[in-house]
């Protein structure tokens, strides 16, 4: 297996543009490696201050075309000598208009002097190859990047910093600890080892597998931080789902129509509730189709209804409930769902009864999407429907990754495997190689014993320019 050992680093110098592509303020473009001084050297003109360029200074000056002899723009050269730069090699970044021509043609310039386009991530792989920041570092740079929520961004900020790595680490040295006491009593049997003794060892792996389980139980509240609850708004049509959708959007996205049956598209927003990133799909409700594209919509809403984390179930408490809302509220049944009782501002006809009360998983609120009247109740709902412990922040490591999930749950079989050997007394080697095969997955996580497939997977997911 080819792992981050057998990764050689790189001696050529990359390049790219680290700001989108567009009209913009200023654009920046990045250069690492170490040609990066020798290369920024050709292509730019300090104004009053003499070369070489020193570590962790800022200029001012232009970009020339060294042939052309003419300057492109003006800009702002940054240099960051290597250990003590985001890669640990030799970082130059210029900030220059952000322009999408006078971006290319610097990147130009920059490659013509002898540095290579970076590839995606691949700022971030050579400070992870570098040793600055390990695998999880790296995913959570990603995380960061993507963060729906300032929550999730405080999650993503906390992983970056290395509270993952911590804890990993933390597991790594229980596990070596162990297995250097089994391999003691390998190599020398008849010593009587105290340590060794078998009840010391496996009250040492209960606390191992509660730990991983500790940390294992934190991935569907981590997920839904990461990854955004996957939400609908179910209903009959005219119930108000799109009222309610733009009353906890804030804002009017969405054309909401008095004609029933016509939220034809399905429109997907990221709305932020206390912190969690609602992917909220709006419907085309769920009644028998009268016409063909709201028949499409209905067909789409039951597929997405069983793939959904969330429902909010809206009903028209203005009229009496019929059999299409008691067939959606039968339907309930494991699903985690908010059941609103819209329209409160009229006249209550609906019967709440039918409401299936007191099962795990269904909340039930009283709203009036149009006057916004127990929105915040409705949120609260929300809330306690998906988070079920509080935790605070950054002290606590909590895992949003599946790949760490995955690993982390091979860790868990292998460490109950180990639990089982010292019980039944089986020869230590084999409990020695559970250990080992434990360690080599947690460096996994950390990106140690990565295969290579792996991380090239991993950084792919970056955008140029990171
Ligand atoms: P949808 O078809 O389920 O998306 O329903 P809409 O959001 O388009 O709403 C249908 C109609 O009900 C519109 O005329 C809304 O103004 C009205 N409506 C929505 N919510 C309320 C409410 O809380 N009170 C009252 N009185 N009318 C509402």
């Amino acid at each position: 297996m080819s792992t981050i050992r057998s990764m050689t680093v790189t001696d050529d110098t990359i390049a790219a543009i680290a700001t989108p592509i567009g009209i913009g303020g200023i654009g920046i473009i990045k250069i690492s490696g170490p040609k990066a001084t020798e290369i920024a050297t050709q292509i730019f003109r300090p104004r009053n201050v003499s070369l070489p360029f020193k570590s962790h200074h800022l200029y001012y000056g232009e970009v020339v075309d060294p042939q052309g002899s003419y300057a492109i723009d003006e800009a702002l050269l940054s240099f960051m000598a290597k250990p003590r730069s985001y890669t640990r090699e030799d970082v130059v970044e210029i900030n220059c208009h952000g322009g999408y021509l006078v971006l290319r043609e610097i990147l130009e310039l920059i490659l013509k002097a002898g540095a290579r386009l970076a590839e995606p991530g691949e700022f971030t792989k050579r400070a992870f190859i570098n040793g600055r920041i390990d695998l999880t570092q790296a995913e959570a740079v990603v995380d960061l990047i993507e963060s729906k929520t300032s929550l999730s961004l405080k999650y993503a900020s906390s992983q970056l910093k290395g509270i993952i790595s911590q804890e990993i680490n933390a597991l790594k040295r229980e596990l070596v600890e162990m297995l250097s006491i089994l391999e003691a009593s390998i190599d020398f049997p008849e010593e009587d080892l105290e340590v060794a003794t078998p009840s010391h060892l496996i009250s040492q792996t209960d606390h191992l597998i509660s730990r991983v389980e500790k940390l294992l139980s934190t991935y569907n509240e981590g997920r839904l931080y990461r990854e955004g609850v996957s939400t609908i708004i179910a209903g009959k049509p005219n119930v108000g789902k799109s009222s309610l959708f733009n009353a906890l959007l804030g804002e009017e996205r969405t054309i909401v129509t008095p004609v029933p049956g016509t939220t034809r598209d399905f429109i997907e927003e990221i709305i932020n509730i206390k912190g969690i990133p609602l992917k909220i799909i709006d419907t085309a409700g769920l009644r028998d189709p009268a016409d063909r594209i709201e028949e499409e919509g209905v067909r789409i809403t039951k597929d997405k209804l069983d793939q959904a984390d969330l429902i909010i179930l809206v009903i028209d408490s203005s009229v009496k409930l019929d059999e299409q809302d008691e067939a959606l509220l039968s339907t309930l049944r494991g699903k985690r769902t908010v059941v609103a009782y819209n329209k409160i501002d009229l006249p209550r006809k609906a019967s709440l009864e039918k409401t299936p009360r007191g099962l795990s998983g269904v909340q039930v609120v009283l709203i009036s999407a149009l006057y916004k009247t127990g929105i915040e109740e409705l949120k609260e709902a929300i809330v306690s429907l998906l988070i079920t412990h509080a935790r605070s922040l950054p002290s606590c490591p909590i895992i949003s990754n599946l790949r760490h999930k995955l690993i982390l749950e091979k860790v868990l079989a292998l460490t109950q495997s180990v639990r089982e050997g010292l019980q039944k007394n089986i020869p230590h080697e084999f409990t020695a190689s559970d250990i080992q095969a434990a360690l080599n997955s947690l460096g996994e996580i950390t990106g140690h014993t990565t295969p290579e497939d792996i991380l090239d997977q991993i950084f792919s997911r970056f955008c140029i320019g990171k």
